[in-house]
């Protein structure tokens, strides 16, 4: 067993992930074929893997559906036509930096570009986020762009994943759209329930329980081996403020793409307080072609995985095509 992390601080957990492929493989005792550490690839795509979430990894499997989220394979350098630095178009969404708002009466503030993981599927990974964080001091002008547009009703805190923000600064994003009274819920994307599921604290807990919002928190969970005690913990704290929990999971070869898998991750899911939402197709985001379920081989899947759950189970299997008023179902 890898040394959990029980006492350290969320803090300290995230500052000490596992930045390098020799490490990964050295703590899961695995010799693998990886991508060369100076490819470009990795260069702007670091591995990245939390304690906690290692911890759930067995030791000496290289097919590990935990490990092969993370693991940079030396496939991610095969170049597949169709596969794009920008798969979404995002770079041409955003009103000002640090806002996307592509969807009627939601929008995404892209509150920071760190996350406590580095998922190699990420259609993120090439994203100019450099361009688009702006500094406290700026946030004004996406602030004043809600507060000018009364169509929107729902916040979406995004990255980067907004849990690596510590709570005061998420708590000042809050207290500023709590003045805007067209805005009824906000929702946070995140992986850290899963990933450091000690970030889930009493105080974050207290701000996410403010009672002037509904508040959403979708987690992306990709596999039902992601849960243990602690996560069901976190849960059950984030329940108990009165947060809904949703989960989206993208479809990954190799990692969920069966009917048992899909079907275990739903009733595992629901089992932690928490309702499947979407089941994504893979954003064609270069240095991910290897994780490609295509749309037949999907609807095959979504059949099974109907007939055996029941309807609040299912997810809705969707892709996201760029210029589109939402994600576009995919059966
Ligand atoms: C996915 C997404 C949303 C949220 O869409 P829902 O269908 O409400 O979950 C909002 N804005 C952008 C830019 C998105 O990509
Ligand atoms: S946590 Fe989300 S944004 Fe971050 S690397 Fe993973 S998929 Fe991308």
């Amino acid at each position: 067993m890898i040394q959990t992390t029980n006492d350290s601080s969320w803090q300290e957990i995230l500052a000490g992930t596992i930045k390098n492929t020799e490490e990964l493989c050295r703590r899961l005792d695995l010799k693998q074929d990886a991508l060369p550490a100076d490819h470009p690839l990795l260069k702007n795509f670091p591995v990245r893997v939390p304690a906690p979430f290692l911890a759930r990894m067995e030791i000496g499997n290289p097919n590990d559906p935990l490990l092969l989220q993370v693991f940079p394979g030396a496939a991610e350098a095969n170049s597949t036509p169709g596969f794009i630095n920008d798969p979404l178009e995002e770079s041409n969404a955003n009103p000002h930096p640090g806002i996307l708002h592509k969807y009627k009466g939601r929008a995404l503030l892209l509150v920071t570009s760190s996350c406590a993981i580095h998922c190699r599927y990420c259609f993120r990974r090439h994203f100019p986020y450099a361009d688009n964080l702006p500094g406290r001091q700026h946030w004004r002008e996406s602030l004043d762009y809600i507060a000018n547009d009364t169509s929107l009703s729902e916040i979406i805190f995004s990255g980067g994943d907004p849990l690596t923000l510590p709570d005061a600064y998420l708590g000042w994003f809050i207290e500023e759209l709590s003045r805007f009274d067209h805005i009824k819920r906000i929702r946070l994307h995140t992986r850290l329930p899963i990933m450091i599921p000690q970030r889930i604290t009493e105080s974050l807990c207290e701000l996410l329980a403010n009672p002037r919002f509904q508040t959403i928190l979708v987690l992306h969970s990709n596999h039902p081996g992601e849960f243990d005690v602690e996560v069901d913990e976190a849960c059950q704290k984030l329940s108990q403020a009165g947060v809904c929990l949703l989960n989206q999971s993208v479809l990954l070869k190799g990692i969920n793409d069966s009917p048992a898998t899909l079907a275990a991750l739903s009733e595992r899911l629901f089992s932690a307080g928490v309702l499947p939402y979407y089941l994504h197709l893979l954003d064609r985001v270069i240095g991910a072609a290897h994780f490609e379920v295509n749309e037949k081989d999907a609807s095959v899947l979504m059949k099974k995985l109907q007939a055996t759950l029941p309807g609040y189970l299912v997810p809705k299997l969707v892709r996201e095509i760029p210029g589109e008023a939402a994600k576009t179902l995919a059966v």
